[in-house]
């Protein structure tokens, strides 16, 4: 049975381990094939794809996941097999990275105005590519601060939505999304479904041109993975499925592998929807 996980960030957006990092640890833990998948950006992904040439037999699938606006709801898509050098991408990219530098500015502005002193250095310090700011940024600035102790306390208490330093950020449309994913001929993906809370998965899949659906995920509970997997077969989308790693641990070794689609599903649900193969296996 060969492993594909296919939900990986890096330190291009707000994971902790490099690209190349991410592909030794795949590697060691005999995961066949990763995608990489950062927020708003495709800037690690050939630095993956250099490491894993390294190797035999391990196959980095180009990706990225962007943050949607959905009836006041944020909803993640995922793009897989994208022409990640696309101009189109990039453009798009550089623009969604520099709202969010100037959002970032905004939240320690609202933690200065209440008391907290950090400023854009510490924040910078916790992005190992200082380009990229996202909240879990400013939430390990926080912690190492000791303004609170674990990145979810820093959501609770400041930066998550309607807390004192909540800054919103631009956010595509599901169609702008899909449509750019299509553009550079990829397959458009509703990612966690499990974690959005009021979605109405039929209706979403009814109204946009979705390919697949994340199925299985590190949050998923067993009952969402069953609901996923029929709706899937209802709706005819290709189950995907992954870590969503950050860099979370379990003794000691990164999660990354622990949560995936066997290859062979993926490249049948693929063939079956007769547009799209993967290439080099
Ligand atoms: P941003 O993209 O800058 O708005 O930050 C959102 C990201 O922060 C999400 O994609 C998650 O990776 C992470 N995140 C959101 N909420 C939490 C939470 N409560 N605890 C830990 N990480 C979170
Ligand atoms: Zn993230
Ligand atoms: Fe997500
Ligand atoms: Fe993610």
């Amino acid at each position: 049975m060969e492993k594909a996980d296919l939900h990986i960030h890096t330190t291009a957006s707000d994971g902790t381990l490099k690209p190349n990092e991410i592909v030794k640890w795949a590697y060691k833990k005999n995961v066949k094939a990763i995608a990489i998948t950062d927020h708003d950006t495709v800037y690690g992904i050939d630095i993956a794809i250099n490491e894993a040439n390294k190797y035999n037999n391990l196959l980095v699938i180009p990706g990225i996941e962007f943050s949607c606006e959905y009836n006041d709801i944020e909803i993640h898509i995922l793009g897989y097999f994208i022409n990640y050098k696309s101009k189109i991408l990039k453009k798009l990219t550089d623009k969604i990275i520099h709202s969010r530098k100037i959002r970032g500015e905004k939240i320690i502005k609202k933690l200065n105005k209440i008391g907290i002193e950090i400023n854009i250095r510490d924040v910078e310090n916790h992005s190992r590519n200082s380009r990229f700011i996202g909240r879990p940024h400013i939430a390990r600035a926080l912690i190492a601060k000791k303004y609170v102790n674990t990145i979810n306390e820093a959501f609770e208490k400041y930066i998550g939505k309607d807390k004192p330093a909540y800054e919103p950020r631009y956010k595509l449309s599901i169609n702008k999304a899909i449509n750019v994913i299509h553009a550079i001929k990829g397959i458009a993906v509703l990612a966690h479904p499990g974690l959005i809370k009021d979605i109405n998965p039929k209706e979403v899949f009814t109204n946009y041109k979705f390919d697949g659906i994340e199925v299985y995920h590190s949050k998923h509970k067993i009952e969402d993975i069953k609901k996923y997997e029929k709706l899937a077969n209802e709706h005819n989308l290709i189950k995907t499925g992954g870590s969503d790693f950050h860099g979370e641990y379990i003794d000691g070794k990164p999660i990354i592998g622990n949560y995936y689609v066997q290859l062979e599903n993926l490249k049948t649900d693929l063939k079956n929807k007769n547009k799209f193969y993967i290439e080099g296996v």
